[in-house]
This record gives C-alpha cells, structure tokens and sequence, in this order.
C-alpha cells in the first residue's frame, strides 16, 4: 500500500535535522513526497548539506535555524518556513542537546545550568514548537505530531544521568495530554522511543563498553537511524490516522512496556 505512506503537499517541520536520526528523518519524510523544513540551531553547513541532498533527487526542503528553547525564534522559524514550504502539517520534535562523550552524572554532580540546558532542549523546544505549528494545522484541517522521546525516559536504564531520562519521560505525558487536546481537530501525536542507535551519541564508548551493552539488547544489535525514520514516517502518513497518543518503541526489546 504505497500510497498510503504518501506525503505529497505536505510540510514537514524536523527539528535537529542536523544531527544524526533528525536527517534521516528529513530524508525519509521528503523521499515521500513532503517538503521539509531541516532545522538546526548552529550547524549550518549539515543542515544545507540534507537539504542539498533532498533538493539532488527533486524533493523540496529548506534550511530553518533556531534555539528551539526560544519563543522568538521559534515563532520566527515557523513563520518564515510556512512563507516558504507552506503551512506545517508534520511536526517531528527531535533536537535535543548534543551529548559525544559519556557524561553519565550522578545527581549530586548535575549543575543547575546542565538541567536547564537538558529540560529546554528537549522538553521546552517540543512545547515551544507544538505552540508555533499547532494553530496552522488547525486552520489545514489537521496534522501530524511526532515526538523522539527515549528508551531511557521508560526504563531510567543504568548509567544515565536523571535530567535526561526526565526530560525524555516527560515527553510521553506532554504527548497523552496533547493527544486529547487535539484529537477533535484532527491533530494526532505520538512519540518515537528509541534504543540504543548507531550515532555518534552512542560511540564514546569503547569496544568492551559497547559489546557490554549490545548483550542487553535482545536482538543483538544497534538500531540503526533509518529504523527511527520510517516510524517516525508510519505515524507522520496517513495509515496511522487512527493512532494517537501512543509511544512506538524501536529498542530492539531493550525495555518492552
Ligand atoms: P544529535 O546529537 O546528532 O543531534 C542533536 C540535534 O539537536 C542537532 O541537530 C542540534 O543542532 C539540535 N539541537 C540541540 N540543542 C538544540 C537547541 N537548543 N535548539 C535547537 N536545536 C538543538 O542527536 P541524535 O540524532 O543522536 O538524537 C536525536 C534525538 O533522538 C534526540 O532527541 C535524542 O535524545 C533522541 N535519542 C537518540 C538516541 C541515540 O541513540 N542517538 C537514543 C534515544 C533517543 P546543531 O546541529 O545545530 O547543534
């Protein structure tokens, strides 16, 4: 059923497209048809370089540039992105700070500065953005919201610092209150919960470090991040209409809820 995967004469708004999963998501929504906005907050050059990337097999896309934990800038990214893409339909809040070494923190150990930044990115950016885009999906008829939570926002998983899984935890009751605000509009939201996926976020570890925690994963393997993609995809088409407020996890049966 092709079709029904199509998103041609949507927009997509994917918010940390520069990063590892946020790109491939960007690729995988306009490799359907959508047009994408690929939002970064300062790496500008990745960003440009999806967007090339999209614009070489004839898909539509432009680069957005935000703090996503900035009202002003949020409001200004989504504006200027409807002026040019077209109102948005599909929301993928994906960015979050970026982490490239293994600064797992015990509580006493966690400045105040740190949570801020982990809850803004993450927890902030997502209402933030939800707020910007939600009343031109109204006024569409409709919409799609996908949120990238976190395995560890369930399980809490040994050696994760606590404002992380907080803020991925957090995400889950933002999605079922929003869900049932917005379900007579039309509007579904849903999270994405991943595993352990194949990025530079996972890679600080060494060799006997990764081997240790590919043995928790009972199909014995990273994810990878075309495998978030085309969930983020499945609940951004339009199979999914009947799916909202619900969590997908892609871990590979790291935690099974
Ligand atoms: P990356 O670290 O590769 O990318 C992070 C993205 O978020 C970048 O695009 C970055 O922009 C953007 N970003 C960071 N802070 C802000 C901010 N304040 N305002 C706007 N944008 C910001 O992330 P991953 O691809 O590894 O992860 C993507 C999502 O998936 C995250 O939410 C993460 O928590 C979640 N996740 C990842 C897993 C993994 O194994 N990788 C596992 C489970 C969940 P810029 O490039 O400009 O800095």
């Amino acid at each position: 059923m092709p079709h029904l995967l199509d998103l041609s004469g949507r927009t997509a708004l994917v918010t940390g497209a520069s990063g590892d999963i946020g790109s491939a998501i960007a690729i995988t929504l306009a490799s359907h048809g959508a047009a994408v906005g690929v939002h970064c907050a300062s790496s500008v050059d990745k960003a440009d370089a999806i967007v090339e990337a999209i614009r070489e097999k004839g898909g539509r896309a432009t680069t957005v540039c935000a703090d996503v934990a900035d009202d002003a800038q949020v409001k200004g990214m989504v504006a200027g992105l409807s002026r040019e893409l077209g109102a948005v339909d599909i929301l993928v809040n994906n960015a979050g700070v970026r982490r490239r070494t293994g600064d797992h923190k015990y509580l006493l150990d966690v400045t105040e500065e740190e949570w801020d930044l982990e809850i803004d990115s993450h927890m902030k950016g997502m209402f933030l953005c939800c707020r910007a885009c939600v009343p031109q999906m109204i006024d569409a008829g409709g919409g799609r919201i996908v949120n990238i939570s976190s395995v560890v926002g369930r399980s809490g998983l040994i050696g994760a610092s606590v404002h992380y899984p907080a803020a991925k935890s957090g995400m889950f009751g933002f999605t079922k209150a929003l869900a049932n605000q917005l379900a007579g509009k039309r509007i579904t939201v849903n999270c994405v919960a991943p595993g352990m996926i194949d990025t530079e976020r996972v890679r600080w570890r060494t060799p006997e470090q990764m081997r240790e925690h590919v043995a928790k994963i009972p199909l014995g393997r990273l994810g990878t991040v075309d495998e978030i993609a085309a969930a983020v995809l499945f609940l951004a088409s339009p199979i999914a209409g009947y799916i909202t407020g619900a969590t997908l996890d892609v871990n590979g049966g790291l935690y099974m809820a």
